[in-house]
């Protein structure tokens, strides 16, 4: 996974992994004092320190509330001291009660003296007043000095003599009543303060945690998750003021790390696209932009410089001849250094301002601008043409490169950069198919051509459907003893139309590529088979003596159908013995590649059929590679035959071929026999054997059955193939 993938899936994760729904209100959370509401761990904070303000204030209130409490007991103590002083009169009489019950009456009426017990110095009672006292005298240190009652209402303090100015223990009773009120109301007024003092602690802290934590850790969140979210810009904010705590330089190097990830993945991304474009838009082996990027570039320059400006484009398309070939047979390693080179060439050759693409493997397009001074497209050609005749040296090797060129016209050819491409490209095929290693300039003929194609095609499928197509049959011949010793099948189609002939016959060379092309080959191809098959069984349990039955086999029919099994197939239909089938086959379908056409070809050799190889000598073949295939027979093209006798490098090449062949342990057969001549020629050669017009033409069944009788008649008659003149 590449690292943009790596970081969609994290935030992906992420998202998915905030699945709490606390965690999801976080999300995308600005800052705002009120937040501090929701913030859990203010709350965690603050309730801890107001439980812990709570708790410590309880026990101070615990501890003064009884110093409190004791103040005031401590005051009835004195209002006790201060009411009775003044009431006691100066007897020192032991027997004798200081106080007399008139001054009492008035203590209890006045003051908030309920009872008194005036006891002697030896702790005996002496006299009491109003409410009893319960409070002794202390006759031991341990004795207590005040006694308050189990309501909390009353309270007594003792006095011990002298205390007062007098010689007595005096016990005196004080109404307590308005104590614990009191006490109550000042733990009411304690609470308030404590509760308030703890809110405003709570409050102040809460500010706090909002400032110095809170806001800077919904900071820091926003900041991850942006950064999650797009790395490559994530919307990265600062703090308000710089802080120099923990916290802030937690951030700021978050924040540092957040800026580093971004700018990586912007890097990465930018060399990415680089290499994406790269991808797109050039060819990785020439280094010269592609068919993509020459469109795009094309379509431009029309709007700028045929739109806008009224000039004129030449598109060309430069196609290597034989390329295919040479890949196949040398290697792709060459091949590709060869294209580099080419490519090379042409840019070199060319104006700078040209654009120069591969367009497909063996293909480039060129793009120029025409300006009135500069050089016209054809001096554009012939220097590209110019720019090949150096052989390409590769690892030692020096190889000769030809190529096909077409031009198209911007705007005389169209003014859709697509369409001109197209109409370079169809110029460049008709430079290919018109000899190769020249050029064609664009003319809507050509198109006119391709209609008529596209007709034929559908013509042809027709034809199939209703058996226009049949067969004919050429004889061949042994030169030595002039017995026919096979007959190659050739297709006819006779195309009906409205003329008065009722239509008329199509030759096969305008058909058969036409059917290669559009894969129809392969149908008619086994059609062939099976009726050439047929016919020969036929003539054979005719009587007949038993001959070859040639078949041409095309190279797509080669390499697209399953050749193998479909010869086996037939001769099992038709039981005819494998060794009267021979398939004909061009050198260009070995070179298409090699390995597999031997292993093909041993196949059909297994089958026990013959193999020959058709047209031989116009082909690129290296006859060194002959030796690997498992082939019967050389059939020497026709052209060679025909110029034999007038050219002294054909009748050389014909000769070369007999022996080469025969070296190789093969048989060799001429075709395009026409004269006496050709056929003395062969026979001083020393050429095994023959076919021709000058024997016949290719017929249909019927009159090869009566050619073959007379034919056979006038052997046996002269014993001699002169005869059949
Ligand atoms: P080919 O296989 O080389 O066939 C020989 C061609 O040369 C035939 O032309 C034949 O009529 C012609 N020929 C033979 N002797 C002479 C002669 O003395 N003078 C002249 N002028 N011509 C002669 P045809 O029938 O027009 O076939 C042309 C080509 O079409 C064939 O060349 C073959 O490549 C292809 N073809 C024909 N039938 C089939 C077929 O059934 N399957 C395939 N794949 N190709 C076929
Ligand atoms: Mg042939
Ligand atoms: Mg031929």
């Amino acid at each position: 996974m590449d690292s943009f993938g790596q970081n969609k899936a994290a935030l992906t994760q992420s998202e998915d992994g905030l699945e709490p729904v606390a965690e999801k209100r976080w999300l995308n959370l600005a800052y705002s004092p009120s937040r501090i509401w929701q913030s859990r761990i203010s709350w965690r904070i603050t309730t801890t320190v107001f439980v812990t303000i709570l708790l410590i204030q309880t026990v101070v209130l615990i501890f003064t509330v009884r110093v409190y409490e004791g103040e005031h007991l401590e005051r009835l103590r004195e209002i006790a001291h201060t009411a009775l002083a003044p009431a006691l009169n100066n007897t020192k009489e032991q027997t004798i009660s200081p106080l007399t019950r008139e001054a009492a009456a008035r203590l209890f009426t006045d003051t908030m003296v309920e009872g008194i017990a005036i006891y002697g110095l030896d702790y005996s009672v002496i006299q009491t007043y109003g409410a009893p006292t319960l409070l002794q005298p202390k006759m031991s240190a341990d004795m207590p000095a005040s006694y308050r009652s189990v309501d909390n209402k009353h309270y007594e303090v003792l006095f011990a003599p002298g205390e007062i100015g007098h010689p007595y223990n005096i016990v005196a009773r004080m109404n307590a009543a308005d104590v614990e009120p009191h006490v109550i109301g000042h733990i009411h007024q304690t609470l308030w303060i404590l509760f308030f003092m703890s809110g405003l602690v709570t409050s102040i802290l809460m500010l706090i945690l909002s400032l110095w934590l809170l806001e800077p850790m919904i900071l820091l969140r926003n900041n991850l998750l942006s950064a999650a979210k797009n790395p490559e810009a994530p919307d990265i904010k600062n703090l308000k003021k710089d802080m120099q705590d923990e916290i802030g330089i937690a951030i700021r190097i978050a924040n540092d790390l957040i800026r580093q990830n971004a700018n990586n993945l912007k890097r990465l991304r930018t060399q990415a696209e680089d290499r994406i474009h790269r991808l797109a838009y050039f060819d990785g082996l020439t280094g010269l932009p592609n068919r993509t990027f020459f469109l795009e570039k094309l379509n431009e320059s029309i709007k700028q410089k045929v739109v806008e400006q009224d000039g004129k484009i030449a598109v060309i398309s430069v196609d290597i001849d034989h390329f295919k070939d040479i890949n196949d047979t040398m290697g792709h390693e060459i091949g590709d250094k060869l294209l580099e080179a080419v490519g090379k060439r042409i840019v070199k050759s060319l104006p700078e301002d040209a654009v120069v693409a591969r367009a497909s493997a063996d293909e480039f397009s060129i793009m120029v601008h025409l300006k009135p001074e500069q050089p016209d497209s054809a001096v554009l050609v012939e220097r590209i043409f110019t720019a090949m005749v150096e052989p390409v040296s590769i690892l030692q090797e020096r190889f000769q490169v030809r190529v096909s060129v077409g031009v198209a016209h911007c705007p005389d050819d169209g003014l859709e950069a697509r369409q001109i491409l197209k109409n370079a490209d169809i110029a460049v095929n008709r430079a290919k198919e018109e000899g190769r290693d020249t050029v064609r300039y664009y003319s809507q003929d050509f198109d006119r051509a391709i209609q008529q194609r596209f007709q034929l095609l559908r013509d042809l499928r027709i034809a199939m459907d209703q058996k226009q197509l049949r067969l004919h049959y050429h004889p061949q011949f042994d030169l030595k003893t002039g017995q026919v010793i096979g007959v190659e099948a050739l297709l006819r189609w006779w195309r009906p139309d409205n003329s008065k002939e009722g239509g008329k016959f199509i030759p096969p060379v305008e058909f058969i590529p036409v059917a290669e092309q559009s894969g129809l080959i392969v149908p008619i191809g086994e059609y062939v088979m099976r009726e050439a098959c047929e016919a020969n069984k036929r003539w054979q349990q005719r009587g007949l003596p038993p001959f070859r039955m040639a078949v041409n086999i095309s190279g797509v029919q080669f390499h697209r159908g399953d050749i193998v099994s479909i010869v086996d197939t037939v001769l099992k239909e038709t039981q005819l013995d494998p060794r009267w089938l021979e398939l004909e086959v061009t050198e260009s379908v070995f070179m298409e590649n090699m390995q597999i056409a031997i292993d093909i070809l041993g196949k059909l050799h297994q089958l026990g059929v013959e193999l020959a190889v058709d047209d031989f000598g116009t082909g690129y073949s290296s006859l060194s590679y002959l030796r690997q295939f498992p082939i019967d027979r050389l059939k020497i093209d026709q052209s060679f035959i025909r110029s034999a006798l007038t050219n002294i490098d054909d009748r050389m090449i014909v000769r070369i071929i007999i022996t080469l062949g025969h070296n190789l342990g093969l048989k060799v057969i001429a075709e395009g026999v026409e004269t006496s001549d050709h056929e003395n020629f062969l026979k001083e050669e020393g050429c095994d054997e023959v076919q021709g017009f000058k024997y016949t033409k290719p017929i249909p069944e019927e009159e090869l059955l009566e050619f073959l009788v007379a034919h056979n008649r006038a052997i046996a008659k002269n014993s001699k193939l002169s005869v059949i003149e």
